[in-house]
């Protein structure tokens, strides 16, 4: 599969996807990263609106599952058994390992499928290599100097990434556009 450092979408929070998002997209398989993407570091315990979030998709009929790379060994296990969230830890990303293993338990295809994270060099390349929606979140907070540091050196390819999609958009727009003149 494609070796791509490029988000498919890029949204502030995984709050931000929509019901209609995943209706419209076809997606019913929503892969979370877990720290920084769910919660912060620091933090083990979901925000109310995360709880809403989760709520509403699973009214639609979408699954979500965390695959997070964490080492902590009681962290996301702790976490996802009290919601009764499914998970993959130590996932191994960008191995596809942990996605594969997610879209099997489910038994959903790469098109069914969306990963959201907030790293461009594992959650977005994994996703990618998997063939499924790739989805970039920003860092609900940056908890030491290293975190910013490396969103610097992701800076390139957040930006080549926005103009690559806004490109495909001005194209479909056009495609569109034809497609109604005649
Ligand atoms: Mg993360």
């Amino acid at each position: 599969m494609a070796f791509s450092l490029l988000a498919d979408l890029e949204v502030s929070s995984i709050l931000d996807l929509t019901p209609e998002w995943f209706q419209n997209n076809g997606i019913r398989l929503m892969l979370l990263d877990f720290d920084n993407t769910v919660v912060a570091y620091t933090v083990s315990e979901p925000s109310p609106e995360f709880l809403r979030w989760l709520k509403q998709l699973r009214a639609i009929g979408v699954d979500v599952m965390i695959v997070s790379n964490s080492r902590k060994s009681r962290r996301v296990p702790d976490f996802c058994e009290k919601w009764g969230i499914p998970y993959v830890k130590r996932a191994g990303k960008p191995s596809t390992r942990g996605i594969k293993r997610a879209m099997a338990q489910f038994d959903a295809g790469p098109e069914e499928t969306a990963l959201a994270g907030d790293q461009i060099f594992t959650d977005i390349l994994s996703g990618n290599r998997a063939g499924i929606t790739s989805i970039l979140v920003h860092p609900i907070l940056f908890s030491n100097p290293f975190q910013v540091v490396r969103f610097g050196i992701e800076q390139p390819f957040i930006r080549l990434a926005r103009r690559k999609r806004s490109r495909n958009m001005e194209r479909s727009t056009c495609n569109y556009d034809d497609h109604t003149v005649k």
